[in-house]
């Protein structure tokens, strides 16, 4: 809820914070048990930092975030340890985040011993070889380094230790953007299949529209740290009413020439977010900006007749008038 986080920015002769990025902005919205949230945005909108700061590997700078009645926003030492049993996050670089001097067995093993969990040696050693299997994995590979995997099959390691707690809420961020698509849609349906054995709820965070589109419920896209529009995958994909979001799906290729037609150029560079714009942060590259867009920050907003579909432009309604006369 109002969730912002600023980082500093050291500069001079001395390294004092000459300044900061605003990351977040701002950011509210409720994560429903059992969905996928997908979150989009070019890079650089603020949609990783967001993740990081849900699962609380960053103190945001304001606001809180709200699981299960606490404010998790600033927990530390054993809340914190707790927490993670419960949030866990899936990078994109699974190599990357992967100890190279770990077997496999080792990595998935680590969890339970840092969270005193997973019974005797012997039951830690049954939970990996189960672990290995969901994710599918061979449980022969168990003793086997990082190295000697492909990066799907890394990535389904990363899958399989963001589940040795048994968690309720896993941050995907850009979890599939380092693959090949053949593979990027074999990891996806794995997410898929354990969402619904493991009663997972899903943030997934992505810069791949068509992506999101595939594994999303519901769709925030992210600009310039702030929620520009929220609302269902459909709604997203079908009833777009922020320019942005607009721009952003037609530059999709996508096979439907009534969509190629209405395709709106995303003309400009995104400003930069240690010097946002005043008013509406998308105004500079807005074919629809007015002087209001420019003094006045439109506020997420639902749409009429919509209660789960927000947008935050001042003028979204009368352009979707607009384009719907064609
Ligand atoms: Fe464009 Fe104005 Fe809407 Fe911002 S508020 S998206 S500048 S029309
Ligand atoms: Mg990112």
């Amino acid at each position: 809820k109002n969730l912002s986080m600023h980082f500093p920015i050291m500069g001079g002769v001395f390294r004092r914070p000459v300044g900061k990025v605003h990351a977040v902005n701002d950011v509210s919205f409720e994560l429903h048990a059992g969905e996928t949230f997908g979150v989009v945005g070019e890079s650089g909108c603020g949609k990783s930092t967001l993740g990081r700061t849900i699962v609380r590997l960053y103190e945001p700078t304001q606001g809180s975030v709200n699981f299960r009645g606490d404010d998790i926003a600033h927990l530390k030492g054993d809340g914190l340890m707790r927490l993670r049993r419960e949030i866990q996050m899936i990078f994109q670089d699974p190599y990357a985040s992967l100890n190279p001097r770990m077997t496999i067995r080792d990595i998935l093993e680590e969890p339970f011993i840092l969270h005193g969990m997973g019974g005797s040696a012997e039951e830690r050693l049954a939970k990996v070889k189960e672990l290995v299997k969901v994710v599918g994995l061979r449980v022969s590979d168990i003793n086997k380094f990082p190295h000697e995997f492909s990066g799907g099959q890394r990535q389904r390691i990363g899958i399989a230790r963001a589940l040795t707690l048994n968690p309720s809420i896993i941050v995907c961020d850009e979890a599939v953007s380092a693959l090949d698509v053949s593979i990027q849609s074999q990891v996806l349906n794995l997410l898929i299949e354990l969402q619904k054995t493991l009663n997972l709820t899903y943030v997934f965070i992505s810069h791949d529209l068509t992506v999101v589109k595939y594994i999303s419920d519901r769709v925030a896209v992210m600009y310039l740290g702030r929620i520009v529009e929220l609302a269902s995958s459909d709604d997203i994909y079908d009833n777009a009413m922020h320019p942005y979001t607009k721009a952003l799906l037609s530059s999709v290729p996508v096979p439907d020439p009534d969509r190629i037609q209405h395709s709106e150029i995303l003309e400009g560079e995104v400003p930069s977010p240690t010097n946002p714009p005043s008013g509406c942060p998308f105004h500079t590259r807005c074919k629809y900006v007015t002087d209001r867009c420019i003094n006045e920050l439109p506020r997420l907003t639902k749409v009429a007749g919509n209660d789960d579909h927000q947008v935050a432009c001042h003028f979204a309604e009368k352009i979707k008038e607009e384009a719907d006369q064609g």
